[in-house]
């Protein structure tokens, strides 16, 4: 499928442009990997992952923490290898304190798309989704689904309008409506007014998930607890908060997340499965949860972390090479307005500047050419700032 864009592209880089777009085709909806692109372009120098996201800060404050706890314990890794994990309500009675929830409605998930997955097979039977979106919320749907669509205005910024979303749900008669809160893929956030307001308008759905899985990035951690919207579950029974630890926490490859739901509902669940669906390692991770000092240095990190997204923003805010959506979360949705495509874009940033970021051409929703960047460290960000730089202006 090479077009004339990629004149623009050397013989080398078109033939590793080709090589690329199969692995995409492999993957689906989703990026390949970084090991499998690896695997498959070993020459390629894959120096900064943008694609995923990740606070990276995060990962290197879990890796102290396991590092330091590993060495005090010579059993640790054996432990972890050998033993069974605790089981779902277990894990859930330890945490709840900190997340702030009554344990009995806590559903710990081998990953926030594990929860993701259990509610919409069996407290749903058609979903509204937003899009553009996380894909998995239409993708989980079984032949038996119904799943219809709000599109979100890219001319508006993606905000969502409250009556038009309102409207739209009540038209298309689903029983379940998904909100994203941080959106994913553009970082849009409900104010706390309009999510209020609509989930008193959803009270008749089955099943409304709020995901707040980027909600770190979105507003300030007070000294006492991190920021959250579970709060709405006691006020909104059909309501499930969805929460996923990958993105925040920077620690994607333990598979950790949980929801919040009615206690009946998490009964049911681990009535019928899920008993030992958290593996040991992200057993340690959950339990460094009730250690203050690892949340308070998680608290800094994130601080830390939130100014260098801020940077990030203000400075392709006044670039100008592409138009930047505001963002409430760490990463930034781009539009391509010079014309070319965002998979040639994508493929150089890749093969000149060793820059992994996602191309959203697959993304339902999405009118026009976007790639979205990933956020990480300060030195990361200068570097993934004049490859844009390079490729784009
Ligand atoms: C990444 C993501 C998840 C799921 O992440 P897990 O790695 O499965 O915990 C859920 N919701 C949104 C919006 C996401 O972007």
């Amino acid at each position: 499928m090479l077009d004339l864009q990629t004149q623009r592209a050397t013989p080398e880089e078109r033939d590793l442009i080709a090589t690329l777009e199969q692995l995409s085709l492999r993957s689906g909806s989703h990026s390949p990997s970084l090991a499998t692109m690896l695997e498959a372009l070993p020459d390629i120098d894959v120096k900064i992952d943008a694609c995923y996201l990740s606070n990276p800060l995060a990962t290197d404050l879990f890796w102290s923490y396991f590092n330091s706890d590993a060495s005090a314990d010579p059993r640790f890794f054996m432990r972890l290898l050998e033993a069974y994990p605790s089981q779902n309500r277990i894990i859930a009675e330890r945490l709840a304190p900190t997340i702030g929830v009554d344990p009995g409605g806590l559903f710990i998930a081998n990953g926030a798309t594990e929860a993701i997955q259990a509610i919409l097979h069996n407290y749903s039977s058609h979903v509204h989704v937003n899009v553009p979106t996380f894909s998995p919320y239409y993708e989980f749907a079984t032949p038996k689904h119904e799943v219809t669509m709000f599109q979100l205005d890219q001319d508006e910024d993606f905000i969502l309008d409250p009556e038009r979303y309102v409207r739209s749900v009540n038209k298309s008669g689903a029983d379940t409506a998904i909100l994203i809160t941080p959106n994913n893929p553009d970082g849009y956030q409900i104010p706390d007014d309009h999510l209020e307001w609509i989930l008193s308008q959803l009270s008749g759905l089955r099943t409304v998930i709020v995901d707040e899985s980027f909600i770190h990035f979105a507003r300030a951690a007070d000294s006492h607890r991190l920021p959250t919207l579970v709060g709405l579950t006691e006020k909104h029974p059909n309501v499930t908060v969805v929460k996923s630890m990958s993105k925040d926490f920077g620690i994607a490859g333990i598979r950790a997340g949980y929801a919040i739901m009615s206690p009946s509902r998490v009964n049911e669940l681990l009535d019928h499965g899920y008993l030992w669906n958290i593996n040991g390692l992200a057993e340690y991770f959950f339990s460094l949860f009730s250690r203050q000092p690892f949340l308070d240095e998680y608290r800094t990190v994130l601080r830390t972390y939130n100014g260098y997204i801020s940077d990030f923003i203000s400075r392709t805010a006044s670039a100008g090479f592409t138009r930047g959506f505001p963002t409430s979360s760490n990463f930034q949705l781009m539009q391509i307005t010079n014309g070319m495509t965002s998979e040639l874009v994508t493929t150089l940033l890749l093969l000149r500047h060793g820059v992994y970021v996602r191309n959203c051409a697959d993304k339902i929703g999405l009118d026009g050419e976007f790639i979205r960047v990933a956020i990480r460290t300060e030195s990361e960000n200068g570097h993934i700032f004049q490859a844009l730089e390079d490729v784009l202006a």
